[in-house]
């Protein structure tokens, strides 16, 4: 009985690691910008991004995170290397 005490002790230890993730970029609430429209693939940084005023469809406010599970990249205007 002990042995199965201490595997559900473990399975929820490692749960509260799994719930706290110390500086990962898996779920990232930075507000982006995308564009609805169906030829949009990318995210933007900023709302006056020139990538973004060419929407055909309305703008929206997203966090990175759902961007990213939307299958969109980040845009090479707005995020450029300097
Ligand atoms: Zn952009």
């Amino acid at each position: 009985m002990k042995k199965a005490i201490f595997l559900i002790t473990c399975l929820l230890l490692g749960q509260a690691f799994v719930a706290q993730p110390a500086g990962t970029t898996s779920n990232d609430e930075t507000q982006v910008y995308i564009c609805t429209g169906p030829s949009s693939k990318r995210y933007h940084r900023t709302s006056t991004c020139k990538g973004l005023v060419k929407c055909s469809k309305e703008e929206k406010k997203v966090t990175k995170s759902y961007a990213e599970s939307k299958g969109k990249t980040p845009c090479k205007m707005c995020y450029k290397r300097k």
